[in-house]
Order: C-alpha cells, then structure tokens, then sequence
C-alpha cells in the first residue's frame, strides 16, 4: 500500500516565497536570486516527502504566484492587452499578468482572480475568446519541475490541472461562444505535454478535476470521456491519475470508472459514501488504484485513525492492498507547514497542540497509517492506540466543552431569530430616531490602517508602549476620525478600527474557544498569506470586545456612530473550524457571542450596529442541491445575532465581491435594516438584483471602488446614485464606498470621502 500525495504548500514554512518575490518585485533581488529560494524549497518539499515514505512525491505542485496562471502561460493563452510588454522577462511578464503593469506609458489591468471552490486561495481567472488559440510552451513548467527533482534524484509524479477544470475554470471574454468548446485544441496541447513528459522519463500525471465536485453537465461529461481516452490513445505510456477533491464524483463516476486510468482519488473526508459506490460499482475494473483521501488537506485536525482505517480496511477487502494508495483529501496547500513551530508559541493555547496536525505531521499521519496497516494486526498496534488516546483526549476535554454554551444553542427558540415588528414599522420608528436625510451617507467601517497605526500596535504587543501609551494612542485616531465626518457632513460616522488588526482576528482573540497559531501561514494568493484563527471548542463571550471604542466615538459627536461588528458567518467561514459538530452548530455558538456584543451596544447608547458577513456567498456548499440548507442555517446565525435589538436600532449588514441574483431571497431573510454592497466595479449592475426582487429593506450601492487610489469625480457619483435611483426607491437608497477603507492613504481617503458626500448633497437637490 503506497503514500500518495497531492501538493505540498510553497510559500515556505517561514514566508520565505513571499519575501523573495516580494523582494524581486521590489528589485532588490534579481531573477537568479528568486530562482534558487524556489528551488530550495521545492528540494525541501520533496525531501519531506521522501522521509515520510512518499515514493512519488509531487512535482508542479510549486507555483510563484498560482498553479493556474502556470497553464494559462504555458498554454500561451494571454490577454491580448499584455502584447505591449514583450520586452519584459517571462518571469516579469507571467508576474505583470496578476499583478498588472504600469510604466510612463502603460497601464494594463491584473487578470482578475477569483476564489478556489471553497477556499480562501484565490486562482488567476483564464480569460478566453473564440479565438484562442492554445500553444504549448517551448518549456512548460511541469517539464522543467520534473527534470529538476530528477536532476537531485527525485522521480516525482507530475501534477497537472486537468483541461476540463482549466476551462471551466476560466471565463468567456466575448459572447457567442462557451469555452468548453476549446476543449479538442487544448486537449491536443495536453497530449504534447505528456509526450514531452514521457520522453523524459515521466511515468504518471495527475489530473486535478475538481470541477467535478459540482453539479452534473451532461457536456462535461461527454469531454471527460473523449478527452481521457485520448491521453490514453495517444500518450500510452503515461499512467493517467484523476483527482477530484471538496466533494465526490457524484454523477460522473460511472463514466470515471470506464475511462483508462492508472488511479482514481477520492476525497473521503468531504465525501465518505462514495467509497461504496465505488467499490459496488459493475464498472470498476480489476487494475484501477484507487487513491484514499483520508486525511483532510482542508483542516488541521490529527486524523482520526480508526476512521480512516476503516475505510482503507473496506477498500482493501474489496480490491486487494496492492491497488490502494493512502493520501491527503486536497493538496496541502490549505494548511499550514508544521506544527513543530508551534511548539514555542506563546500565542497558540498549548494544551490543544496534540490535537493539531499541519502539512509535516500529515505526511506523517499516512506514513504511520501505512505502517499500521502493513503491520497486519491494527487494533493492537501502538501507533494506533496512541492515536486514539488523543483523539479521546480532545472528545473529553474541558477546554472544548462547555455545558452552558451548549444550552444556550439548545434552548434557542424561533423569536430568538425574529425582530419584534417587521421592517416597514421598525423603518419608520428608526426614522423618527434617527433623523436621517434623503440618501444617508457612511462609510463601511475601516478607515487607513496606516504605518503609524500598525507600528504602535506592534510595539504594544512587543510591550514597547503601556496599555495607556496605546489607547492614547487609538482614542487620538479616533477622534480625527469623527472630527474629519463630522467636518464633510457625513450622516452615519464610525470610529475607524484602529484598533483592529483584522476583522476576524480582532474577534477571534477575545472569543473563548478560539485560538491563533504563530507560524500557521495559509497562501490565499500570490504573496499573501493569512493567519486563519483555529476555532478549537465552544465559542463564547468573555466580556464587551467593541463596546469602549464604540462609545468613545459616540460620546464626541451627536451624529450617529454605528458600531462595527464581524458577522458569525464569516467568522466561521475564514477560520479552522473544529470538525467534531457540525458547521452550522459552531455558527450558533458564534452568533450568541456576537448577540451579546450587539445588545451591549444597543445598551450603551448605540443606535445604528453593522454586523458584516462578507462571507456568506462563499460559503455556498459546491453542489446547488446543499445550498438551501446551508443558506437556512446561515440566514439564521445572522439573525440570531442581530434581532435582540428593539424596533428603534438600526442593523446593518456588509458584503463585497459578491453576486446576490441567485440568493436573493435569503438576503432578504437576513432582514437587516440596511444592507452596503459592493457595487461599482460592476456599474450597479448587482442592484438589479434587488429590483427584480422588490427588496423591500435599505441598500447602500457602493458608489466608488476602494481598490485603487484613484479620486472620483462628483460626476461619477452622481451618475451611479442616479443608476442606482432607477433600479430602487430612492427612500431605499443609501451612499457609502463599495467597501472598507483601511488599505487606503488618509489623502485619498479624505479627499474621495468629500466628493461622495457634495455629491449626495447635489443629488438630493436634484431629486
Ligand atoms: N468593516 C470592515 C472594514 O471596513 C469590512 C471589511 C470587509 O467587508 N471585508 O474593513
Ligand atoms: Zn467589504
């Protein structure tokens, strides 16, 4: 029974990718330079594999930027508006590709990028026209990686986005045409990459399909078909792997199971039952591997032998120990490197570290798993029964549970989510209240998180500067910050979260039951990595986490301060959850928690409380048969932490980059009183959503776009509040930027804040 795996993670175990290209992107460094830190790493990654009984690690797996930018460039498939820079390097011009292009003369827009299925990895969205037309590069970069592990002794299996995935992954750039209808070229340059491969020695190529995890397309389906059975055609001696992960085959699988493959993966963590439907299936031929996925890429959980041994166990009586190969769920870019950095950590609560497994100790867990299995005698074998002493462990532990939380999620009753009138009385009772004119103006939360914020934050966590020194500190940037709305005339001020590193980290660390690791980096796209909190146990509220902000800004001006809140769906959605309840359970916990943060707002005096959920869209299950419960129970964890409040507060919600036709209805069921969306990108087109729906609650369409430093004109306002006002009522209609403003400069901040407002003060002349 062989170890299989399906990536390792690339940024290095201390950022190190980020930096080099961080540096090189900056010209500190040159190509060579950036070259040999990736190689090292790749040597590293390949080597960890080899100790752990890997005979075929992965290679491709590495990626400057995205995997997926890799084929776009070796398929030759670039934007045209990037001809212009021909006199740039590759690496310089596959780095101009996500990250644009600017010099005196030009100006080229990044490709766009887009989340990875359910993750929080970002991946370079193809652009494709009728016309594409597809060439293999002279040196593909699946070559190069295989030849250079070879050339250290490494004969590594290739792994490679499958054609299907890399075009449906991507979008049309011109109507008229779908882009599955590229397929028989691509393929045909797929076939010279594995004849490539083959003349060098390669032996197996693994094809990652993941969009095989959504819905069924009878289309899809015929292209898996023709396309397999020509790489088996046409490059025979390559064994072809497949690979889907984040769900099963569902529909698929009878004709996966027909097609010539030398192995089959399966993802056991997402999707256990498909192992029997494998097993039972009249299709499965007597020479298919079949790859277990049994320890979870997603999560960061220790693996619970005795489960995933129960499912190599089943497939072994089935197919025999010789077609089995034991391997992660995903590739291990989703996870953090090793858990060894922890070990020192004073951040991280100790005690739950046996728990924890991160990208090494997974490796460790198939290689213990196989020696359990090899060993013949399971249930006895100590590396098993040591296994389960944690996993017991952490199911007993005070530290993850606690019997009042849990009461409260059980004694949780309909009113509990429910509003005290509906919003057409509450719209008139906060109107009276608040005495907002015609379109109100705010913003989203965040004002610039500028150098001198994070330096004095980090010189209050090194212990440089007192608690006092520090708050001094915030309560100064605070106070500008109201000084500054109240001086444009803003409707709707807030304090500017100065304080807050991150909008779930913030809450995270005051929550009980959360966690942060030290070094537990997770790429989420090019050089950027994030920290996800490790939500470990039962979530609670130890005491106000907004509360004195809010009201320090409150108690300096007379407008409206609205307190700022991250939403327990996002929460949930952008940390390590705990696998030992289900999703939608931990999200309970989480909304009481910020309930209770809502209702000491409300009773400190705060009339108007953002709570955002950015998140919500993705977290969408891939399949749309699970939406609807998904989206039942998330609605519900909203409001359970949002309708404690009376009548008279005003809840607001947030979203950004998100698209709102197909979920409109539940939108609505989140009844927040007002609703900012960001909008502008897409010329309020989002809002047509709301329009087709009749959304009876308030929107605030963002009216300028916070990505770029760029100043709008009042005409550009006014142009959008008027293309908003003919798609909603405009009593409905707030004005407010497309999203925070924290990675903004102050300049630009104020100057762009000043325009929206003249301009919502022309509009309401006008209207
Ligand atoms: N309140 C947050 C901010 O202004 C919202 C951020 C977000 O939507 N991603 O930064
Ligand atoms: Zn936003």
């Amino acid at each position: 029974m062989k170890i299989t795996t399906l990536g390792y993670p690339r940024i290095g175990k201390k950022r190190e990718l980020k930096k080099a290209n961080e540096q090189f992107w900056a010209g500190k460094i040159n190509e060579q330079e950036l070259q040999t830190v990736a190689s090292e790493l790749k040597a590293e990654h390949w080597n960890i594999q080899k100790e752990n009984l890997v005979e075929q690690p992965t290679s491709n797996d590495f990626s400057f930027y995205d995997q997926v930018l890799d084929l776009i460039v070796d398929f030759n498939c670039i934007p045209k508006r990037f001809q212009p820079i021909h006199h740039l390097s590759p690496l310089q011009k596959y780095f101009a590709l996500a990250r644009g292009y600017q010099d005196n003369e030009l100006n080229i827009n990044a490709m766009s990028m887009t989340k990875w299925f359910d993750t929080n990895y970002h991946y370079i969205v193809p652009e494709f026209y009728k016309k594409t037309h597809f060439k293999l590069s002279e040196s593909p970069k699946a070559v190069q990686e295989y030849t250079e592990a070879k050339a250290i002794g490494i004969d590594t299996k290739v792994t490679l986005i499958g054609p299907l995935s890399f075009l449906l992954l991507g979008k049309e750039k011109e109507q008229g045409f779908h882009r599955l209808e590229l397929i028989h070229q691509l393929k045909e340059e797929y076939i010279k990459l594995l004849n490539k491969l083959c003349d060098l020695g390669a032996t197996e190529v693994q094809f990652h399909e993941p969009i095989l995890a959504k819905d069924y397309n009878e289309e899809i389906n015929f292209a898996l078909k023709t396309v397999y059975n020509e790489f088996k055609k046409r490059a025979s001696k390559i064994n072809v792997c497949v690979v889907n992960f984040f769900d099963c085959y569902g529909d698929y699988l009878p004709t996966i199971l027909q097609l010539p493959l030398s192995s089959l993966h399966l993802d056991l963590t997402r999707c256990g039952e498909q192992l029997k439907d494998v097993l039972s299936s009249q299709y499965l031929n007597n020479s298919l591997t079949l790859s277990l996925g049994v320890v979870d890429g997603r999560n960061i959980w220790k693996n619970d032998f005795k489960k995933s041994l129960q499912f190599i166990s089943s497939a072994i009586d089935v197919v025999g120990k010789e077609r089995i190969e034991i391997s992660t769920s995903c590739s291990l870019l989703h996870v953090p490197y090793d858990l060894e950095l922890e070990e020192s950590s004073t951040k991280i609560n100790q005690s739950i570290i046996p728990w924890l497994s991160f990208a090494k100790q997974k490796l460790q867990e198939l290689k213990e798993l196989q020696e359990i299995v090899e060993s013949g005698s399971i249930y006895t074998h100590p590396l098993f029964i040591k296994n389960q002493e944690i996993i017991q462990s952490r199911k007993d532990s005070d530290q993850v549970h606690h019997q009042e939380v849990k009461n409260r999620v059980d004694t949780l009753i309909d009113t509990d989510a429910l509003r005290s009138s509906p919003f057409k009385e509450r719209k008139e009772i906060q109107k009276n209240i608040l005495q907002l004119p015609l379109l109100p103006t705010t913003t989203i939360g965040s004002f610039p998180q500028t150098k001198e914020v994070r330096q004095q934050r980090n010189l209050f966590i090194k212990g440089k500067i007192t608690k006092n020194e520090y708050d001094t500190f915030l309560k100064e940037q605070i106070k500008e910050a109201i000084l500054f709305q109240e001086q444009i005339d803003m409707d709707v001020l807030v304090h500017g979260e100065f304080e807050r590193n991150d909008m779930v980290e913030y809450f995270g660390e005051q929550l009980e039951g959360v966690t942060f690791s030290s070094f537990g980096w997770v790429q989420s796209y090019g050089s950027r990595c994030v920290k996800p909190p490790i939500i470990f146990g039962d979530v609670s509220r130890k005491k106000p986490m907004t509360v004195e902000w809010t009201s320090y800004a409150q108690s300096l001006t007379n407008k409206p301060v609205k307190g700022m809140l991250t939403g327990p769906i996002t929460i949930l959605q952008w940390s390590f959850v705990r696998d030992d309840q289900p999703r939608k359970t931990t999200c309970e916990q989480i909304s009481l928690a910020i309930r209770d943060e809502v209702l000491d707002l409300e009773a400190a005096g705060i009339k108007v409380i953002q709570i955002d959920e950015p998140a919500l869209r993705e977290g969408l299950p891939l399949r749309k048969d699970a939406w609807e419960e998904y989206l039942t129970w998330a609605v519900n964890a909203f409001r359970i932490s949002s309708c404690g409040v009376n009548d008279a507060t005003q809840i607001h919600t947030h979203m950004c980059y998100s698209q709102f036709n197909d979920i409109i209805q539940h939108i609505a069921n989140l009844d927040a009183d007002v609703i900012t969306i960001e909008c502008s990108r897409a010329q309020m087109k989002l809002l047509d959503a709301f329009s087709d729906f009749r959304y009876p609650n308030e929107i605030g369409p963002g009216v300028y776009d916070i990505h770029s430093p760029n100043v709008p004109s009042k005409y550009d306002i006014i142009d959008f509040i008027n293309k908003a006002k003919r798609r909603i009522p405009v009593d409905q209609l707030w004005v407010n930027p497309d999203c925070g403003l924290k990675t903004r400069g102050w300049k630009e901040t104020k100057a762009a804040l000043e325009v929206m407002v003249e301009a919502t003060q022309k509009a309401r002349e006008l209207f």
